[in-house]
């Protein structure tokens, strides 16, 4: 019966301390411009990196996919599911990530829940990050391997943690981190795992189509090869505007994952129509690598502007960050809410993040930028924010 789970109680609680979570209805596609109850934004709160979510490419080829695969896959890939789409998704991603094979999943959710719950067995370890995306660390619960958190991006902390251990080991990391916009030190990790013969896992969803000159991520930004790196998850659902993600590596790892993981075995594939979408952007991606130098000169344009406009707000932090996440530490939910308050009056929507997605005291705007924001746009984002902490803060 559901009213002796005290759901109200826990949800007063959380209304007190602030965290109550709502949703704001689009009645528009994800673009940089965004219509919520008649009003339009300047959306600075999106994935959607390249502006690829509503690209004519892709919305036409997922229309055509349509015409000949229909609308469900109907089925899970194992048993009938597994359309044409769905196959040259995975080798067109295996050919740009310069991996062996590669195997779609239906999120990157389930695929970090399948790498960590089919690789790992009971008395292996698992060594995280402790900022590691929620899905790797329910992951890792899944597994039933024993598990030791490293404070982030310390590198003396982690090899302390695989010299102590004997047993088969992996090392699991965000390549870039979701709320602090930071790149894990891959090169140095994936030392270390050469050194202690452990297994490199990475999340690659915020480094795939910002990282590297192509674009193709956090392998080509560190020049890491198939074996340095030999488990990569990437998600489409980010940069590529689409939905999904692939585990890449040696045929081998594919061939395991596909014969083993829960995520991919017990689930109905992705529509082809989604496939196809995301196959007509990874076009785009290949064809013009300048969507990707697009996004560099606003992450350093953004960067540069706040520097010199914010800097008199000694309270509030922009992290060092070099990736298309670019948060702002205000600290007290409060300050944060009321911030973002006056931010969406002004018609600019970012994201609010408070605890427990962050530590306590560290609620944060954070601000996605896309290569589809003109200067412009960028401009009116500084000013905007300037003026709600100056309505804030002083
Ligand atoms: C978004 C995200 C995921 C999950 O990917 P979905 O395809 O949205 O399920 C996994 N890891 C990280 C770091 C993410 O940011």
């Amino acid at each position: 019966m559901i009213q002796y789970l005290a759901l109200a109680d826990v949800l007063a609680e959380r209304e007190a301390a602030g965290l109550t979570r709502q949703r704001k209805t689009l009645n528009s596609a994800q673009t940089c411009q965004v219509e919520i109850e008649g009003k339009s934004y300047l959306n600075f709160s999106s994935n959607d990196y390249l502006g690829l979510a509503n690209s004519e490419q892709s919305v036409k080829a997922a229309t055509q996919a349509g015409e000949v695969y229909g609308f469900g896959a109907g089925a899970s890939h194992l048993v009938a599911g597994h359309q044409a789409p769905h196959q040259r998704l995975e080798s067109a991603m295996a050919d740009f990530l310069s991996r062996d094979a590669a195997l779609g999943f239906a999120s990157g959710y389930m695929a970090n829940l399948a790498i960590l719950q089919s690789l790992a067995k009971k008395g292996d370890l698992i060594i995280a990050d402790k900022l590691n995306h929620a899905s790797l660390i329910d992951g890792v619960q899944l597994s039933n391997a024993e598990s030791r958190r490293y404070p982030h991006c310390d590198l003396g902390a982690l090899e302390r943690r695989l010299s102590r251990a004997s047993q088969n080991r992996f090392v699991v990391t965000d390549s870039v981190f979701s709320m602090d916009g930071d790149i894990a030190p891959l090169n140095e990790i994936s030392g270390l795992c050469e050194k202690y013969r452990a297994v490199l896992i990475v999340d690659d969803a915020h480094g795939f189509g910002v990282l590297g000159q192509r674009g193709s991520g956090c392998a080509e930004h560190f020049g890491l090869n198939q074996k340095q790196l030999p488990v990569m998850m990437t998600t489409l659902g980010k940069a590529l505007g689409g939905y999904g993600a692939v585990v890449s590596g040696e045929k081998i790892l594919v061939n395991f994952l596909l014969q083993t993981a829960r995520t991919y075995i017990y689930t109905t594939a992705m529509p082809a129509m989604v496939a196809a979408g995301n196959l007509a952007n990874l076009e785009l991606l290949k064809q013009d690598p300048s969507l990707v130098e697009k996004l560099r000169e606003n992450i350093h344009y953004f960067r540069h502007q706040s520097k010199s406009e914010l800097s008199k707000f000694q309270q509030i932090n922009l992290l060092d960050s070099k990736t298309a996440i670019q948060p702002i530490v205000v600290g007290e939910n409060a300050n944060l809410l009321a911030i973002n308050r006056l931010l969406e009056t002004a018609g600019i929507l970012v994201g609010a993040i408070r605890p427990p997605t962050v530590p306590v005291g560290t609620a944060r705007l954070r601000i996605t930028l896309s290569a589809s924001h003109s200067k412009k746009d960028i401009d009116r984002l500084i000013a905007a924010i300037k003026a709600a902490l100056n309505q804030v803060l002083v």
